[in-house]
């Protein structure tokens, strides 16, 4: 049997902040990574906004950074805005080779990948071939549980990557372009403009049904980029997510092993990220190691996270109990007018109640709702 100081089952976006956070903070400790797949990460491009994460994380989180861009924009109809917020970008790849060196060259660490773990438990990790792994710390980061999220819209997208023939023109990220026919529920482009050339476009919908019918969106992102006067010579990449925008809390134990990332409920329901409140969890995990945070330190973070959270899901019940999916976009247009510290607290899952008043007043829906509208609102 392997001994460590921490085990972090799930190589993906926490178990890898988790890492890089605990051996920044507290060298020498023996890390272990315990992926299913044959590299971390899996297939995703992050991003977060500056002010999401405090000054302090800058800089383990810095080798991730693909790319920082000083600010963004968004795109309604009748109404455009350049928020100057800047906005980072993580690959799945960097993760992989960032945290995957970070760990393997750290004494004592170890990244198991292509190892799936069969048995989660406090202070021990079973693997598929049988290999135990012992830590007095297990932090159980394999992603979201399948099954029914109970009470729940859903963000789901497919991107690709583009190769274009000449320059996109666009400088900086286009976060939200809702100038596009709305259906299925609100509706956006979102595109990252890597390099001059290089671009991933995504066709988003914050919508009532999980389901995602790849090959049309696939077909609908190369027309639009067509439309847009970008000449496709390749597609480089294609990923995708359904995410859960719950409006009911999660039922997740706080004993160990502790629960972390999307399976702990670490994430913001009314945005679908992750980033901001993963970075959080990693910091505070490594200043609690190597003794671990303790059942009732890990019950206080999760109910301070709890008292956010559940605004994000009053919003999404607001949402998608409340309004019409044609009228959704009129929400978001409004959100956008905002003043930009409310818009950077609310994505860092962190807006005070001067900041609720705000996005909810801005967020009546256009049109009176309805009486069966305002039932489902009480009653979902
Ligand atoms: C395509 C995509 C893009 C996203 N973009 C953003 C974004 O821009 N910003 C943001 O904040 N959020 C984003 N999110 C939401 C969220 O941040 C991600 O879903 C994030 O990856 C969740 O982190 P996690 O560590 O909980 O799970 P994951 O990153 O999914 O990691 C879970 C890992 O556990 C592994 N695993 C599962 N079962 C086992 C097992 N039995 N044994 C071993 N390993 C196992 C999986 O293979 C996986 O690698 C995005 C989500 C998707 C799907």
């Amino acid at each position: 049997m392997e001994s460590f100081d921490v085990i972090l089952v799930g190589g993906g976006l926490q178990s890898g902040l988790c890492a890089l956070a605990a051996l920044h903070r507290r060298s020498g400790l023996r890390a272990a990574i315990v992926e299913r797949d044959g590299r971390l990460g899996g297939n995703h491009t992050w991003c977060f906004h500056g002010g999401d994460v405090e000054p302090e994380d800058q800089a383990w989180l810095e080798p991730l950074v693909v790319r920082c861009w000083p600010s963004y924009d968004v795109a309604f109809p009748g109404f455009r805005r350049t928020l100057d917020v800047p906005y980072s970008a993580v690959t799945a790849e960097r993760l992989d080779e960032v945290v995957g060196r970070a760990v393997r060259e750290s004494s004592g660490g170890a990244v198991f990948c292509g190892a799936s773990a069969t048995r989660v438990a406090a202070g021990e990790v079973e693997l598929a071939d049988g290999r135990r792994l012992r830590a007095p710390v297990v932090l159980d980061a394999r992603g979201p549980e399948p099954g029914d999220p109970g009470g729940c819209g859903f963000q789901k997208f497919v991107g690709l990557e583009l190769r274009l023939a000449g320059p996109c023109g666009l400088e900086r990220p286009l976060v939200m372009d809702a100038t596009v026919p709305q259906r299925d529920g609100f509706r956006f482009f979102y595109a990252l403009p890597f390099a001059p050339d290089r671009v991933l476009l995504e066709d988003t919908y914050f919508s009532d049904r999980p389901e995602l019918d790849r090959a049309a969106l696939r077909a609908g992102i190369l027309a639009a980029s067509e439309a847009r006067g970008w000449s496709v010579s390749e597609v480089l990449r294609e990923e995708e997510g359904v995410l859960p925008m719950p409006w009911r809390r999660p039922a997740v134990s706080v004993e160990p092993p502790y629960a972390g990332g999307y399976r702990g409920g670490w994430f913001h329901p009314a945005t679908g990220y992750s980033f901001p409140i993963a970075v959080r969890v990693a910091r505070r995990l490594a200043d609690a190691l190597p003794g671990g945070p303790g059942t009732a330190a890990w019950a206080r973070w999760r109910s301070e996270h709890e008292r956010q959270a559940g605004f994000g899901r009053l919003l999404n019940r607001m949402l998608f109990a409340g309004i019409a999916p044609d009228e959704r976009w009129r929400v978001f247009a409004r959100f956008h007018r905002l003043p930009e510290p409310t818009i950077r607290r609310f994505y860092a899952l962190r807006s005070d109640w001067a900041d609720r008043v705000r996005i909810v007043l801005g967020s009546r829906p256009h049109a009176l709702p309805t009486p069966r509208m305002l039932y489902r609102w009480l009653t979902a």
